[in-house]
């Protein structure tokens, strides 16, 4: 139980991170199935939504007719059944709204079933009989029906207007007037203006039924009407459209019936739009799942990088302790040797002195490396430059080291530039704080090598100072995080040496902040190399780093 807490707890990022990503890869599959779904409805949808357009406009067109035309018959329909005679008959016309209408005729059937036809003068407001022309010949085809159906006595118990369509310059609306016993006795009809229809009928029909299904997007589509294999009678912008190339049609009822209705998507079929919007849909959705992956992955980056920072406090808390305890230790047994009077041998007390004071120095240089460490952090840390001799202030740290290093058996090799050198602009304080670090670490990581090796020399942009040791080396890969705070390579194995991982990150603050930067070459198990490069005085550094 305690076990699967832990694993949990260990490992609560990564079961988080799967937490959301596993949901959004599902969301992410079912999202794509649904949005080809939609690809494919889409496109049928457009294609549909095109079609009632087409048939609204068909249906519009004979719609300006319908309702004037079905009146005006069954009124002229029932005037001669009640024996009212043309005149009647013409009179209603002549007050009828004939806006489109190129004829109105009536046809009458005699004894002998001999048609006679009477035209209406708009100009007379009568009806006369008229020579024998094109129109009269399309007017004889179209009741060569009803002049059959009088003939032979059949009834039409239920008169319907017949549209007749056969004549492409007489497109016709005929009407059987029938007797009191359902015989046919004559036909009353119309002959559709073609102009009318073209110039004013279609178009209307056509704006009407844009604005109405397409409002604001009635530019995308291109609308012709016209006869197969005919040039259009009505084209937006001059289309004629090629076989095929249209995306939808409809029929127009009625007398106008060899016409059609065809439309087309200006830019793209149903099939691409559709294509189109699933590209869209899909980039957008993929985007945003990256967005909170990329959002999710950085969460988890910032998160276990607290983690380790705080476990690396954890460390440098203990490691201090550890640190400060050790020359304190020293520093209260050879005190209290000393308190006791007991040692009386002048020697004796020299060097216990001598200890008491090197232990002292190192507790005051960890206190200042953390101080500083804390200043650096917070900000506010401040140097004061001014002109230095880099030998001077190695000079100094050296002689600070010579007891401890003379207890310990080391040895330093000197290989300093002897005469003039370049000055550099620095603070003396901060340089020995770094070099005292790097002479330092050496020491402590000389894992039973007891020589290191200092240089100073002069390049023709910086004065270095490196300092070498035999020890126990740095990894490659570790060679660049050594620099960060709290950075402590691996203990046991690597090395066993105490400390608190703020030694090298303040040389490399401190180095940046006088242009200068610090570099390392190692090779495990045979030393170490630490440079730092500082600009010489009045020279403008190139790089930092
Ligand atoms: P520490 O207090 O641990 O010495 P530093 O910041 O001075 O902290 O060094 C960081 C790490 O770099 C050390 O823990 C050590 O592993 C490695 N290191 C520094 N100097 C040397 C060196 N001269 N030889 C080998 N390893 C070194």
């Amino acid at each position: 139980m305690d076990a699967m807490r832990g694993y949990l707890r260990k490992n609560l990022l990564w079961i988080g991170f799967g937490a959301v990503v596993v949901p959004l890869a599902i969301l992410l599959v079912l999202q794509y199935r649904w949005l080809t779904d939609l690809q494919r409805a889409s496109a049928d949808a457009t294609r549909a939504g095109m079609k009632s357009t087409a048939v609204a406009i068909a249906e519009r067109v004979s719609y300006a007719y319908g309702k004037r035309v079905w009146g005006l018959f069954e009124k002229a329909a029932a005037l001669m059944r009640d024996d009212g005679g043309l005149d009647k008959v013409a009179y209603a016309v002549g007050r009828a709204d004939l806006e489109g209408v190129r004829r109105v005729f009536v046809a009458t059937f005699d004894e002998q079933s001999v048609a006679w036809i009477h035209r209406f003068d708009p100009a007379t407001g009568t009806f006369r009989r008229g020579d024998m022309d094109d129109e009269m010949a399309a007017i004889h085809v179209a009741i060569a029906p009803y002049k059959l159906m009088a003939w032979a006595g059949a009834k039409v118990e239920r008169p319907e207007i017949e549209a007749d369509s056969k004549s492409r310059a007489f497109p016709m609306a005929v009407y059987p007037m029938t007797d009191a016993k359902a015989r046919v006795r004559g036909v009353v009809g119309l002959i559709a203006d073609v102009d009318y229809v073209r110039e004013s009928i279609v178009p209307r029909a056509v704006n009407d039924v844009l604005e109405k299904y397409w409002g604001d997007d009635a530019g995308t589509l291109l609308v012709a009407v016209g006869e197969e294999n005919a040039d259009p009678i009505f084209a937006v912008d001059g289309w004629d459209p090629a076989p095929g190339e249209a995306d939808t049609w409809a029929q127009l009822p009625w007398m106008f019936s060899t016409h059609y209705v065809v439309l087309k998507n200006r830019a793209a079929t149903p099939e691409e739009l559709a294509n189109a919007s699933f590209a869209t849909n899909l980039t957008l959705s993929g985007l945003l799942s990256l967005a909170l992956v990329g959002g999710l992955g950085l969460a988890i980056r910032t998160a276990v990088r607290e983690k380790r920072l705080s476990n690396m406090k954890t460390d440098f808390v203990s490691n201090v302790s550890h640190e400060l305890r050790t020359p304190l230790a020293s520093i209260r047994v050879f005190g209290e040797f000393l308190g006791l009077g007991r040692v009386r041998d002048p020697d004796k007390i020299h060097e216990y002195g001598e200890y008491i004071e090197s232990e002292s120095r190192r507790l005051t240089q960890l206190i200042n490396n953390i101080l500083d460490f804390s200043k650096i952090e917070s900000g506010a840390k401040t140097y004061r430059f001014e002109t230095t001799d880099v030998r001077d202030v190695l000079d100094e740290v050296l002689k600070t080291f010579e007891v401890r290093l003379r207890h310990s058996g080391f040895t330093i090799r000197k290989s300093i530039v002897d005469g003039p050198i370049s000055t550099v602009s620095g603070d003396p304080d901060a340089i020995a704080q770094a070099l005292h670090n790097l002479l330092d670490n050496a020491v402590k990581y000389s894992n039973g090598s007891r020589t290191v090796e200092v240089a100073v020399e002069e390049g023709s942009r910086y004065v270095r100072v490196s300092v070498r040791d035999h020890g126990v080396g740095i990894a490659r890969d570790e060679q660049d995080k050594i620099f960060e705070r709290f950075h402590r390579v691996g203990t046991g194995l690597v090395h066993d040496v105490r400390g608190n991982g703020l030694g090298l990150s303040i040389v490399r603050h401190v180095v940046r902040a006088h242009g200068g930067k610090v570099t390392v070459e190692s090779e495990p198990g045979r030393g170490t190399t630490f440079t730092v490069h500082l600009p010489r005085e009045g020279h403008r550094p190139a790089l930092s780093g």
